[in-house]
């Protein structure tokens, strides 16, 4: 494919990949806007000129605060959209080309959330971080709950406090236990951490009673964005027995702005990990169901630069997101357009590939050196947790951009 738009070779923003995103400029009105090169394309405007003209949707989908009424159109229409942009991109006689304007600086523009997400399930999908985990509170040698290799462990997040790249976050107060036998205290926690995540965003809805096959599960699936789960270590640990985390989880997730649609993604699929035990029917699946998609976490202290602390991969995922998709709804759980499902922490086998710093730090034990501003066991004030991901094949890339915010100290 040849655009005759310029874009760098290292973009995440190919003619391979057009993401979606709501965007707006000095005039606060929102939008729909497609991701090329260093630049935003006004989707809205793009109608304007004719260029969807065959496939009769109502303009007004993309003049709006979220994506959501325009996912709702279904990919029988938002995949057309796509490939009509793409196909006005490599047209050097395209209508787009002689009206510059519709094109405007990624730098020049404000971007949003791009859904309104209904409600937010947040997975436990990462069978390295899964380990980790148990290792380190319960026992190295039975590290995994009887239940983890049989079904894909998740629960209810908070969508209210979903907040969009560049937003950025307070340190949260809640109660804390220092040492065994103690009261708990309430204080700011000391143990605020990032969860390396990726989520997606559903497509289509389902009726309450109805399930979603792993066969199915594609045509559900919107996109993908990068998302940090933020958490607070000390606040988890006291509150989530029995019934998992709660305040520590609930005060804040960030998402990045562009959703790169799933149909983007196809050239990157790959097989996942080996599943044994065999998994139940309706769990099973044909076909390659992961993607391998490289993912990366850097720390930027106030006034210094960044260093990389994670490199991991979407691809180390046990349970994929159809598995996570027909779980969800094999008890008849119905889906709205604009729910999010949130994979977890992704980590790797290496510890550089560790998607969370409890991991990073080993509990805090190890702290991680950064190339300035001193070492880490947990996130301090002020510091800046940017994750970025992005695929390659030869010469096509297609990335997320970032999702990127601050922690600021307690209010
Ligand atoms: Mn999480």
């Amino acid at each position: 494919m040849h655009t005759w738009i310029k874009i760098d070779q290292n973009s995440d923003f190919s003619i391979y990949n057009l993401p979606f995103g709501i965007f707006s400029e000095s005039d606060n009105v929102k939008r729909v806007g497609v991701a090329i090169g260093d630049t935003v394309l006004d989707v809205y405007a793009a109608y304007e000129l004719g260029i969807f003209k065959d496939l009769k949707f109502d303009i007004r989908v993309l003049e709006s605060d979220y994506l959501n009424d325009f996912i709702a159109l279904g990919k029988s229409t938002t995949v057309k959209v796509r490939t009509y942009i793409q196909s006005e991109l490599c047209n050097t006689n395209s209508v787009l080309k002689s009206h510059p304007s519709v094109f405007i600086k990624q730098n020049e523009v404000q971007m949003h959330l791009p859904v309104k997400v209904g409600d937010y399930t947040d997975f436990y999908s990462s069978i390295e971080h899964a380990t980790n985990i148990g290792t380190m509170f319960r026992d190295p040698d039975n590290a995994l709950l009887p239940n983890w290799k049989h079904l894909p462990v998740g629960y209810h997040g908070r969508a209210s406090s979903i907040i969009v790249s560049g937003e950025n976050v307070h340190r949260p107060k809640g109660q804390v236990v220092l040492g065994p036998n103690t009261e708990p205290i309430f204080q700011p926690s000391a143990r605020v951490d990032f969860e390396l995540e990726m989520g997606f965003i559903v497509g289509k809805s389902t009726k309450l009673g109805e399930s979603v096959s792993t066969d199915a599960a594609d045509n559900y699936i919107f996109g993908k964005v990068l998302f940090n789960d933020w958490s607070a270590r000390d606040i988890q640990k006291w509150e989530y027995v029995p019934l998992g985390p709660f305040l520590a989880k609930s005060f804040a997730s960030s998402m990045s702005p562009w959703v790169v649609t799933l149909e983007a993604l196809e050239p990157f699929k790959i097989d996942g990990p080996q599943q044994e035990p065999a998994v139940l029917p309706y769990l099973d699946f044909k076909g390659p169901k992961n993607y391998d998609i490289h993912l990366e976490v850097a720390i930027q202290p106030k006034n210094c630069i960044e260093t990389v602390v994670s490199q991991s991969n979407f691809k180390y995922m046990y349970w994929n997101m159809n598995q996570q998709l027909a779980h969800h709804t094999v008890n008849g759980c119905n889906l709205n357009v604009g729910d999010l499902m949130a994979s977890g922490t992704i980590s790797g086998k290496n510890p550089n590939s560790y998607g969370s710093m409890l991991e990073l730090s080993w509990a805090g034990s190890k702290p991680v050196e950064l190339n300035e501003g001193g070492a880490r066991k947990f996130i301090q004030d002020n510091d800046t947790v940017i994750m970025r991901g992005h695929c390659q094949k030869g010469a096509i890339r297609v990335g997320f951009g970032t999702v990127k915010s601050t922690l600021l100290k307690a209010n």
